[in-house]
């Protein structure tokens, strides 16, 4: 199986690189920064398990960036089984109406969906040629319109939208066979998601892939799941 995972170099898009890996898939794995800091940690599983590891060089807010990673992904393959959209920012947390800033909203909105949305347009022919096929968005379950608590509008809105991708994505793809999910990880201990928080990533990486490889077809209304498979309320 062949795997693009955005916002790979920390947090869960790493544990998702380092599973993978562990299960024998080629990962192509997006990252933003490429510094030394931030790669070595990519850089420690290149020098494990070597070819099967391709890093690319992947910023999700800029639509050349974009393409010029989908030019690097078809030196070395034309078809790819699935695209894990798992880069996302949460900026501003808790700020009420009366202090919300614009700007990061809008930088949210460009991150955590318009990002999937350029990476789908650009990658979406690769998807069409593989097999068993899956695109997996990360949401949130601050998404959910069940949980519409007051603060994070940046990030919650964002989320809501990124499900709405999903949806309209699941029924434009339902007679290609590739199923498409909406997946809230849980709450991870990650940069994001704070060491207080009560779910190792790694616990989720495992979840998301054992969702790759039974491709669920979803009984409930929507594609919203968590990462165990169960069903979310939109
Ligand atoms: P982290 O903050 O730990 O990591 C975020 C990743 O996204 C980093 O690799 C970061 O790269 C990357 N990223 C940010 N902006 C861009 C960009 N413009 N282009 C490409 N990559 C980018 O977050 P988590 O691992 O915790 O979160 C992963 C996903 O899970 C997110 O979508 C998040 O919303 C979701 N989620 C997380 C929860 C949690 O509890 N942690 C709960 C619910 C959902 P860089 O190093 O360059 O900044």
């Amino acid at each position: 199986m062949k795997l693009l995972v955005t916002g790979a170099n920390r947090g869960l898009g790493f544990y998702l690189v380092k599973v993978g890996l562990e299960k024998g898939y080629h990962i192509f794995a997006g990252v933003r920064n490429s510094t030394p800091d931030a790669m070595k940690s990519l850089e420690d599983l290149k020098n494990t398990f070597g070819a099967n590891l391709t890093i690319v060089k992947l910023d999700v807010t800029d639509e050349a960036s974009v393409i010029r990673a989908s030019q690097q992904v078809m030196t070395e393959t034309a078809n790819l089984d699935v695209i894990i959209n798992n880069a996302g920012v949460l900026f501003g947390r808790n700020r009420t109406i009366e202090e919300v800033d614009i700007e990061e909203c809008m930088k949210t909105m460009d991150i955590n969906t318009f990002g999937s949305l350029r990476v789908l347009k650009h990658f979406l022919p690769f998807v069409r040629k593989g097999k068993n096929q899956s695109i997996i968005n990360i949401s949130s379950d601050s998404g959910s319109l069940t949980n519409a608590y007051s603060g994070d509008y940046a990030y919650g809105l964002s989320k809501a939208a990124l499900n709405m991708l999903s949806e309209k994505l699941h029924i434009y793809l339902k007679n290609d066979s590739i199923r498409v999910y909406s997946i809230h990880p849980g709450w991870m201990r990650t940069d994001m998601g704070g060491q207080q928080a009560s779910l190792d990533p790694i616990v989720s990486a495992n979840g998301i892939f054992q969702i790759i490889e039974s491709r669920p077809v979803i009984a409930s209304k929507y594609v919203f799941i968590d990462y165990k498979g169960q069903p979310m309320e939109i």
